[in-house]
């Protein structure tokens, strides 16, 4: 594959060319640590590794990409006896919660989830293998990673080691050698959980677990590294001084790729502030196509600034594009049309510069009002159509439409074609979809027997519950600004004074 793409390397500072080892593309991630539930600073960074993903498959490559599950860490054993839960209850809840999160947002899965409780033997490995190597000291059943033999420590966060200060945990601090030391195996207190191990009952440190997993999983050498700026040290510096430490290596890592943090105002999203959003408040708030839109408007190296309105312009932005994918093409794709190909062009160059989204996003934007133009001066743009979903769906990862057909056959009636959209607010649980669509399709039923006091009534009804159906020559496009309580509806029909008419609800057709 010719070298069209560049991506900044942390490590060189620089946009270098995109020169993989070899196929398929090996990729790194550093995933969670599930103790609670993931926040929307987890959403950006995935979103953004999803993203470029995404866009390496769409190139032709193939990856291999490991994302790593920290489920053993002060703060689950904290969490857990806070609970009242074992450890491993605790960060299965948490590890399912951040899958379904992912899944909510379409980020697609990683190729391998390795969880540290499951990779003692190959992190005892490593570590022993530094020990015999001369990089690492057992020290009261700790086991302490020499950075002072390490002459290039410092190289990703560009820091001399006098400059530096030990982050790492304080546990059996006063037994190392250099406060720049850091743990790669921690003796377990007697109320802890353990593992055996030659250097007696501990567990890993958290560093030590992403070098282990990722030599046993991609080898010496990986392509892309990724994670959030706040990784970069220690973790990632230490990530490789264990690793090229251990395989006599270099580079443990060829492109390291890091992306800017979410801030809510001026200040950082995190735990302590306590002024984290979790993915799931947010999607009870907006579709994840906004929270999608939201993180890639800004380039990934870039703070992205949390706020409402951000959001909200967001969805506003995922309502245009799915406006557009549902205008229909009355020239059937017949006769002058119009060109998308050098809104394509323009799509892939700012993707090849470092994956700039949110250059990418502005083309599809720009793409979609040529789209319009063309459709009111009766140019046939079916075809522009597909390119502007193929490029958002597949590069972009978002859902646009979830369209519905419904087919209804009502009594004394004949069959309705209900055009049923969900374009804003999280997917509604079936049982309040089935109770709208009924109403829709109700509401439809009184038009045709010109009852339109009636209908209108639904209308209205249905728009203080924060949908709102718009007639077009489609159909009637039912548009969900939020999802409303189950139970709803319950005194609706009487307080309309409708006895709804039983209706045999015909196929469901997502498209
Ligand atoms: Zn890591």
């Amino acid at each position: 594959m010719e070298a069209a793409m560049k991506v900044f390397n942390t490590l060189s500072g620089e946009k270098e060319d995109f020169l993989p080892q070899g196929d398929p593309v090996k990729m790194y991630v550093c995933g969670v640590t599930p103790y609670a539930e993931a926040h929307i600073g987890h959403a950006m960074s995935y979103i953004i590794f999803d993203v470029i993903r995404r866009y390496l498959e769409f190139c032709g490559y193939t990856l291999r990409y490991v994302q790593n599950i920290t489920d053993i860490d002060d703060k689950i054993i904290e969490r857990a006896n806070l609970l009242g839960l074992s450890i491993a209850e605790l960060a299965q809840k948490y590890t399912d919660s951040f899958f379904s999160d992912m899944d909510a947002l379409n980020v697609g899965r990683a190729d391998i989830y390795p969880r540290a409780t499951e990779e003692i033997p190959k992190i005892i490995e490593v570590v022993a293998g530094l020990v015999d190597r001369g990089y690492a000291y057992p020290a009261q059943g700790s086991v302490y990673f020499r950075v002072r033999k390490v002459a290039d420590y410092g190289k990703l966060s560009r820091r001399d080691l006098e400059s530096m200060m030990t982050t790492e945990s304080t546990v059996g601090s006063d037994d190392k050698e250099s406060p720049m030391d850091f743990v790669l195996w921690k003796a377990s207190k007697p109320d802890e959980p353990s593992w055996e191990s030659p250097w007696g009952p501990g567990r890993p440190g958290w560093h030590i677990e992403c070098s282990a997993m990722s030599l046993k999983y991609l080898g010496d050498t990986i392509d892309i590294h990724g994670g959030g700026r706040d990784l970069i040290f220690p973790h990632h510096e230490n990530e490789i001084a264990q690793s090229e430490s251990f395989s006599g290596k270099k580079p443990f890592v060829k492109y390291w790729l890091h992306n800017g943090l979410l801030q809510l105002g001026e200040e950082k999203m995190s735990k302590s502030l306590g002024n984290l959003i979790t993915i799931k408040e947010a999607l009870a708030k907006c579709s994840a196509d906004a929270i999608r839109i939201f993180v890639l408007s800004s380039h990934y190296r870039s703070p992205l600034t949390y706020s409402e309105e951000a959001l909200e312009a967001a969805e506003g932005g995922a309502e245009r594009l799915l406006r557009v994918i549902l205008r229909n093409d009355p020239t059937g794709g017949v006769g002058e049309a119009l060109d998308a190909e050098p809104y394509k062009k323009q799509f892939f160059k700012a993707m090849d510069d470092d994956f700039n989204t949110a250059q990418a996003l502005a083309v599809l934007f720009d793409l979609a009002r040529a789209i319009n133009q063309a459709g009111d001066s009766g140019l046939s743009f079916l075809k522009a159509k597909s390119v502007l979903s193929e490029l958002a769906r597949s590069v972009l990862g978002l859902r646009i439409p979830r369209i519905v057909t419904l087919s209804a056959t009502l009594k004394g009636t004949a069959t309705l074609k209900v055009k049923a959209t969900v374009i804003r607010g999280s997917k509604p649980p079936p049982e309040i979809e089935v109770e709208v669509n009924r109403l829709v399709e109700e509401r439809l039923r009184l038009r045709n027997a010109k009852q339109w006091q009636l209908a209108d009534k639904i209308r209205a009804k249905l728009a203080e519950l924060g949908i709102v159906l718009e007639d077009t020559s489609e159909g009637t496009i039912t548009i969900w600004k939020c999802t409303p309580e189950v139970g709803s509806f319950d005194n609706l029909l009487a307080e309309l004074g409708i006895a709804l008419e039983d209706t045999a609800q015909g196929n469901s057709v997502e498209a």
